[in-house]
């Protein structure tokens, strides 16, 4: 018994080969698993260092080199889907037969739990930074050309930068350049840049550092991280959002996702707590969507609003939930999915619960 155990486990585990012509060097990955797709292939190849991960729900298979000979920057990546086979296609740079492929680095053709595997971090480039709102921006990062990395709806990375002699890591989530209003056209992923809208404390010790980032700078981005499944909303027919402040990040890419894929969705409600009207990040991007898309509809909620708001204020609170919380029908499938400081989160948790939602109905972003 224990070796038919043992052989089995093998066999779950992905394998990898590779060949070569005169010009290329195909490394062709066996995972073994059936819906593959480009979210769970992260690929670098930085001079002569190769790097290829491959996520398979909790666990992680790479293949890490330091290849024979110098190949040029462009790295191909093919993904049959249906048979599970990854191909990381590289150029060489000079037409020399490779006796190897290289010599394995530490870790190498090992597949291990993901919370083993330590975060790989690449240097971005810092394209450009626009104004949000008077304390948010925009960033724009680009990935090195080598680089082939998708980060899915709802994870995050993690930037390192080294300040005052300290490395300093925090968590950030992509969002797309903007909402998209025609969902007819499929979201712009270009696999190239990676957007961060992140608000800058002026006390803060990280984000006082990428403020102070020149265009053409560089910082480490880590791969994605999150536990996040886009599975948990492509069977949702209502979908409620409750952002606190930059809380909003992760609803950006999942907002675009549930009404540019999930068929039986029927409403989709943000409701976005912020401090004042001038926090409000994407505010008419948001009201144009409400306008365009008859499915969403967005809720404003002040906690220190001027005297002239007419909109609903307070923070998060039973009753409020109560209000705004609701199925379109008695049996609706619905995903409630919260994130913002650590108290609104809590509390929010706590609150739904109460109003009879249960765990499988409730998403909270943290760490
Ligand atoms: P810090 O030096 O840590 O302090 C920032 C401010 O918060 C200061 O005003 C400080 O006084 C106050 N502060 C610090 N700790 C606390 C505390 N425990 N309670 C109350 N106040 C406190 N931020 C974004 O802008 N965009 C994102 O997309 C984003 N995504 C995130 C994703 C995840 C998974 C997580 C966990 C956080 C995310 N954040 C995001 C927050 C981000 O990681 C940093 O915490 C934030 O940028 C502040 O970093 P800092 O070093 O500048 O601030
Ligand atoms: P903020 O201080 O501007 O607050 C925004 C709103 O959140 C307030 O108007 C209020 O309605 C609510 N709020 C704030 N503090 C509260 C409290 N103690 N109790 C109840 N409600 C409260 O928010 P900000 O400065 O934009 O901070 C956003 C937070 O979201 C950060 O803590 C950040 O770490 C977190 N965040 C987490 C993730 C994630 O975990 N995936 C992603 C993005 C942001």
């Amino acid at each position: 018994d224990k070796k038919v155990l043992a052989s089995s486990a093998k066999d779950l585990s992905p394998a990898y080969d590779w060949f070569q012509t005169d010009s290329l060097i195909t490394i062709v990955i066996y995972t073994k698993q059936k819906d593959m797709n480009a979210d769970l292939v992260i690929v670098d190849c930085q001079d002569k260092q190769l790097r290829g991960e491959i996520i398979m729900d909790d666990h992680s298979y790479l293949i890490e080199v330091d290849l024979d000979h110098a190949v040029s920057e462009d790295v191909a990546v093919n993904i049959a889907e249906k048979v599970g086979k990854v191909e990381i296609i590289l150029n060489k740079k000079d037409k020399v037969h490779w006796k190897m492929l290289g010599q394995p680095c530490e870790g190498h053709n090992t597949f291990i739990k993901r919370t083993d595997r330590g975060l790989f971090y690449r240097k971005c480039k810092l394209i450009s930074k626009t104004e949000v709102t008077y304390d948010t921006k925009l960033f724009c990062l680009m990935l090195p050309k080598g680089t082939h990395l998708r980060v899915p709806t709802g994870q995050h990375v993690y930037l390192k930068h080294i300040i005052a002699g300290t490395e300093v890591v925090k968590p950030y989530t992509p969002v797309l350049p903007f909402l998209p209003l025609d969902f007819q056209e499929p979201p712009c992923h270009d696999g190239v840049h990676i957007y961060l809208m992140i608000k800058i404390y002026s006390d803060g010790l990280f984000t006082q550092a990428l403020d102070h980032l020149q265009i053409g700078d560089y910082i480490s981005v880590s791969n994605p991280e999150g536990n996040f499944k886009k599975s948990q909303v492509q069977t949702s027919e209502d979908l409620l959002l409750l952002a606190g402040g930059t809380g909003f990040t992760p609803m950006v890419k999942l907002l675009n996702f549930a009404l540019t894929e999930v068929s039986c969705l029927r409403t989709v409600k943000l409701i976005f707590f912020n401090k004042t009207e001038h926090d409000i990040l994407w505010r008419n991007q948001l009201e144009q969507l409400a306008l365009k898309d008859e499915r969403f509809e967005v809720q404003f909620v002040l906690s220190q609003p001027s005297k002239d708001w007419v909109g609903k204020q307070g923070k998060i609170s039973l009753s409020l939930l109560s209000e705004f919380v609701k199925r379109t029908r008695r049996d609706s499938k619905v995903l409630i999915c919260i994130c913002g400081p650590v108290p609104f989160t809590e509390q929010g948790v706590q609150y739904l619960k109460d109003l009879g939602y249960s765990q499988e109905e409730i998403h909270a972003f943290t760490a």
